[in-house]
């Protein structure tokens, strides 16, 4: 019988203990073990080339101590520096996207601009490099699991959602201010270390691989996918080149509504509250992030981070509180929630018409009658029928 704290790998469909490989950063073994076994790969032509390095190798002056998983761009390692003895990741870009000119040019840019960013929930970039034909980047080791594997083990608590989303916000909030845009915010690039500190990796990534439009799309024309559109903003699927930091801010919409309910949030999809036991309060922030059009979004992550904070915002389920600031139009794309209040209130109404209605009609046709029809018990007419009216438009 399958162990119910065990995952199912989506590349190799075998199941697993999360815990098993956290000192490794978190991944399937059974890839793992394949991926430490394995010394060569297919490049873009189908012939089989050496994989970079195997544990033991040297690079940069950094010892390969093992492969932590791999990327869509080559494979991260960890390593050891021992000039500074220190345990680092170190990601070696596949051989041929090195082998493109236009691409090493542009990693060397994003990597000089990566560097300068330095926040407690940031990945640290601490440098780059060029040897034997491989492109490398030195970050801080991370020594957790990244958020999709937490996900997929169920582990994931929308307490716990409340707590990371805004360390995400703040590392957000830093790099739009330093002109940095992620563009690639999903599970897989949200790290958490055994402290359950959160950190955010590949910044600036998807612009050196070139899917920000502004130039070739390296990984495309590597023979390589693009990660899935699901996390990506409306704008960004539509203009990758016309994308400001507001992208960001829909993709962690995706990915807070998917800590909550477990889903993504495709199509008309239900509220939070009506998924999970949350706030009503937590529906509008979720929604407002979800924005299609990025001027109805919340413009920066602090405001997001803010209205998370208001004391309103909790996941214990309460009566209706609208007390968060500031209140969100109504999103285009998802069923607004009708409260009990709600309900009640359009009973009164609809009741209230046909009551004028029966008054006004009796009137017209006989307003002599009127007072025989209201005061002689035409109960049917004045409040049976107003009642049966009101109850069953309330039943369709
Ligand atoms: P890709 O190029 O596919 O986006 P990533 O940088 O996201 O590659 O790395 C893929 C995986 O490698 C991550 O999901 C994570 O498990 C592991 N990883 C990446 N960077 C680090 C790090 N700094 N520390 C520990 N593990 C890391
Ligand atoms: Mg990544």
């Amino acid at each position: 019988m399958k162990d119910p704290s065990e995952i199912t790998c989506s590349d190799c469909g075998k199941s697993y203990q999360p815990d098993l490989t956290t000192g490794l950063g978190g991944g399937c073994p059974h890839c793992l073990a394949q991926l430490l076994a394995q010394d060569t790969v297919e490049d873009g032509a189908g012939n089989q080339a050496r994989t970079p390095l195997m544990a033991g190798d040297t690079l940069g002056g950094m010892e390969i101590l093992e492969p932590l998983a791999r990327g869509g761009m080559g494979v991260v390692y960890k390593a050891r520096q021992p000039k500074l003895n220190r345990v680092v990741a170190v990601k070696v870009i596949d051989a041929k996207l090195a082998g493109i000119p236009e691409f090493t040019q542009r990693f060397e840019r994003e990597a000089r601009a990566l560097a300068v960013l330095n926040h407690p929930h940031v990945v640290q970039v601490f440098d780059f490099g060029h040897e034997a034909d491989l492109c490398y980047l030195v970050m801080e080791w991370v020594d957790g699991t990244s958020l999709r594997e937490i996900l997929a083990a169920g582990h994931l608590s929308p307490d716990d959602a409340l707590r990371y989303v805004p360390q995400i916000c703040d590392a957000l909030e830093y790099a739009h201010a330093q002109g940095v845009v992620h563009r690639d915010i999903k599970p897989e690039n949200i790290l958490i270390d055994r402290q359950g500190q959160l950190k955010i990796a590949d910044f600036g990534i998807a612009r050196m691989r070139g899917e920000d439009g502004s130039g070739p799309d390296f990984v495309t024309r590597a023979g390589q996918m693009m990660g899935t559109p699901h996390y990506m903003a409306p704008e960004q699927q539509k203009h990758t080149e016309r994308v400001d930091h507001r992208a960001d801010l829909y993709s962690l919409g995706v990915v807070f509504y998917e800590m909550l309910t477990g889903e993504l949030p495709l199509g008309r999809f239900p509220n939070p509250s009506q998924r999970v036991k949350v706030d009503v309060t937590l529906d509008e922030v979720v929604l407002k992030t979800l924005e299609h059009d990025p001027n109805r979004r919340y413009q920066r992550a602090s405001e997001i981070k803010q209205a998370l904070t208001a004391p309103a915002a909790s996941t214990a389920p309460a009566p209706v509180s609208p007390q968060l600031a500031p209140a969100p139009a109504a999103p285009s794309h998802s069923i607004p929630p009708i409260t009990g209040l709600a309900w009640w209130s359009l009973a009164c109404a609809i009741l209230s018409l046909v009551v004028l209605w029966e008054m006004t009609r009796a009137w017209v046709i006989s307003p002599e009658h009127l007072d025989r029809r209201f005061f002689s018990g035409d109960v049917f007419t004045v409040v049976l029928r107003p009642l049966s009216i009101t109850a069953g438009v309330l039943a369709w």
